[in-house]
């Protein structure tokens, strides 16, 4: 049988060597296999057509069915534009060809029938497609052509450059028709064992795939969705489990069997407030991992300001006591120096020593450091990135804090491990609501405990929508604030998409707040600038130097001003429900009121407004997380899943696909039980497709 993962695409008809290396520079795609998992990211319903008379701006891709009324060509040679005028017996529309004008308008011609397919974009607030795809209605043509008049078409995702070599949807399309038609992908085995494919309704892999790329209707389609993602997430919680119990056997811990002397006098003496009972309970489950003779792996979620930094410290005095040192790493130099101000007077009421090693801590201080924490007077280290650095040697580290984890690396975690023959506990801590069943996932087999109370009288932010022509009222708002000598963030959106016009968006909100407020002192960070620059202009608001901070959200994660109140979102619709919340969190952290104000261009309608006012409603980030979920708003809170995780994902979507999540670690554990080390005829087949799938991240097994 033909091995679909062997087969270079250049064999494929239509392809050829030069075709071959563009798909694999451009996509990543080398052979057969590979473009036959390369799926659409979406489908068009191309038995809908479409009345002019209906457009308007928010169509995706349509279909129209009619008549050309007229060709105009404009410019010369290469910047020869076509102008053609379609009617369909409700209305007309201008179709705009700025390539190959020359060639189209020969082959297109007046009064006979065509099928135009494009998207609609409004030019002169008139409706236009540019570059539609037309394809002339003949009667015998339409039951073969696939592209006309038939049901569900897949869409790729494709590059510029492969749009100029004429690698477009159309041809797309046709090569994987062929694809399909060949014998390795007819032939291509199922991985999961038939047991399973039975129970869970699934396809075969062979036509799952097929079905992927030309679905015969709906249903297969979704039936072909559900096998390729559950198949997916099979293998990922597979592996995840076998490491678990792999790691469950091997790898030992230190014991800290004492709550001593530092934990008991801070608790007693020091600690400035009580602990909230899910702090206490938080300390707990910590304690008992510590005890247990196993390394601790535990994820602590907390939402914003619910005091997950109390937690840390105390759990590092649990290691303190226990004759160990103890590290607190955090994403950023400002958030590290923030730690290091929360936690030096504590430190010193304690007679411990504590320091901070960040890129930019001097030389001789450094030496001074690293030789401390060879010979064991330093307790606590505070830092950034540079804590991983290899030249940093400890005398015996017994607990590493990860504050705000999504920002590192998997890899950067790994480093940790190397420090010393049994491996420090671990205490990953994060803001990021995210449901418990995809945690386990998400961070593979850390243990989740959840402070889910905030300390008492928080008051909570008031947060309003506004809109661009409110905006002086917004500004005169502000203004008083100021006045009484509050802080403000007024926070731009910024994707990769545009950079260049967000950061343009930036600069222009900038200057407007600098001439708004010219009595005040504004500064601005964004994600494009030095790092030196950015943690200068942020310790200028910071320290209360800088009344105004413009910012993208760079300021996201754990900024601690207490004396800002109010934080201005411009163009909130822009972000996702979860963002805003963190965003949200950065205010009503001491101030007597707060507030949010969610700036957007117009009067939102629908589905975006609902999915803004949940934030004018509650405060609680799972509830917003959730409702997040269930919104499918843009995917910042999968893009933070997925930078955590051991494996990309390319069918499943863990924001969305939780109910299958569920059901794979369900079956995947039901399959373990039984076949633990994967050796049944179906278990050596899963082990080997792990084994592919997995092959470039193999160092995750040590990871967590
Ligand atoms: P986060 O979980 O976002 O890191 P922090 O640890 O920064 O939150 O805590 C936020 C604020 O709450 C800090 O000012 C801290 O002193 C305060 N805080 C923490 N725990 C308590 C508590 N049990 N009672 C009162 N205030 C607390
Ligand atoms: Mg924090």
């Amino acid at each position: 049988m033909p091995d679909a993962r062997k087969i270079d695409l250049q064999y494929l008809k239509g392809v050829g060597p030069k075709r071959a290396e563009l798909l694999r520079k451009e996509l990543g795609l080398s052979t057969f296999h590979d473009l036959m998992m390369y799926f659409p990211f979406r489908y068009i319903d191309r038995s809908t057509i479409h009345h002019v008379e209906d457009i308007n701006g928010e169509m995706p891709y349509i279909q129209l069915r009619g008549r050309f009324v007229s060709f105009a060509t404009h410019g010369e040679g290469a910047k020869l534009r076509l102008n053609a005028l379609f009617a369909d017996g409700t209305g007309t529309i201008e179709l705009v060809w700025f390539n190959g004008a020359r060639q189209v308008a020969r082959q297109l011609h007046t009064g006979r029938e065509y099928i135009v397919f494009g998207k609609p974009s409004e030019f002169n607030h008139r409706y236009n497609i540019v570059h539609p795809e037309v394809d002339e209605v003949r009667e015998e043509a339409t039951a073969t052509a696939p592209t006309v008049g038939n049901s569900l078409v897949g869409v790729y995702s494709l590059t510029e450059r492969l749009g100029t070599a004429h690698v477009t949807q159309r041809v797309m399309q046709r090569m994987l028709s062929t694809l399909m038609a060949t014998e390795a992908a007819r032939s291509l085995p199922t991985v999961l064992p038939a047991s399973l494919v039975a129970s869970r309704r699934l396809l075969p892999r062979a036509q799952a795939v097929r079905a992927m790329h030309l679905p015969q209707d709906v249903a297969e389609l979704q039936r072909a969705q559900f096998t390729m993602k559950y198949e997916e997430l099979f293998l990922l919680e597979l592996n995840i489990l076998r490491y678990m119990s792999t790691r469950g056997r091997k790898v030992k811990g230190h014991v800290f069997t004492r709550v001593g002397d530092y934990f008991n006098r801070f608790y007693r003496e020091v600690l400035p407030y009580d602990l909230t009972g899910a702090q206490k309970r938080v300390l707990r489950e910590i304690r008992a991992d510590m005890g247990s003779g196993r390394q601790m792996n535990r994820l602590l979620q907390g939402d914003v300001g619910s005091g997950k930094t109390v937690v840390a410290f105390m759990t590092a005095l649990l290691a303190v006591d226990n004759g160990f040192q103890a590290c607190v790493m955090a994403p950023t130099e400002i958030l590290a120096t923030q730690h290091l101000e929360t936690m030096t007077p504590w430190a010193e009421r304690l007679g411990l020593n504590i320091a901070l090693l960040t890129g930019s801590t001097r030389q001789s201080e450094r030496a001074v450091i690293h030789s401390r924490l060879m010979d064991g007077t330093l307790n606590i280290l505070v830092g950034t990135h540079a804590l991983i650095e290899d030249t940093v040697q400890w005398a015996r580290l017994g607990l590493a804090v990860i504050d705000e984890q999504h920002r590192f690396g998997v890899a950067q975690r790994a480093k940790l491990w190397d420090k010393g023959a049994v491996p420090p506990h671990v205490l990953v801590m994060t803001a990021t609501p995210i449901p418990r069943t995809l945690a386990m996932t998400v961070y593979g087999d850390l243990d989740v405990s959840v402070i889910d109370e905030l300390p008492p009288g928080r008051k909570p932010v008031t947060t309003v929508m506004r809109t661009d022509d409110q905006r002086e009222r917004v500004n005169r708002f502000i203004g008083g604030q100021l006045r009484e000598g509050r802080q403000v963030y007024i926070v731009y959106p910024l994707i990769e998409e545009n950079e260049k016009l967000d950061l343009l968006a930036l600069e222009q909100g900038y200057e407007m707040v600098c001439d708004t407020f010219p009595s005040y002192r504004v500064a601005m960070v964004h994600g494009r600038m030095k790092p030196a620059e950015k943690d200068h202009q942020m310790e200028l608001f910071a320290s209360g130097k800088a009344n105004i901070l413009v910012a993208t959200t760079v300021i996201e994660v754990g900024v601690n001003v207490p004396n800002a109140s109010v934080m201005v979102i411009e163009n909130a619709e822009r972000f996702g429900l979860s963002q805003l919340h963190q965003l949200r969190g950065r205010v009503g952290r001491g101030a007597d009121r707060s507030y949010c104000v969610l700036m957007t261009r117009h009067e939102l309608k629908g589905a975006t407004r609902h999915r803004l006012e949940v934030m004018t409603q509650t405060t609680d980030g799972f509830l917003i997380a959730e409702e997040d979920l269930k919104l499918r708003g843009p995917g910042d809170l999968e893009g933070t899943m997925q930078s955590g995780m051991p494996l990309e994902l390319h069918v499943a979507k863990l924001s969305q696909d939780g109910q299958i999540v569920q059901l794979a670690r369900h079956d995947a554990e039901q399959w373990l039980d039984n076949d633990p080390d994967l050796n049944s005829p179906e278990g050596r087949r899963l082990d080997r497709e792990l084994r592919l799938l997995f092959d470039k991240n193999h160092d995750w097994s040590q990871i967590s």
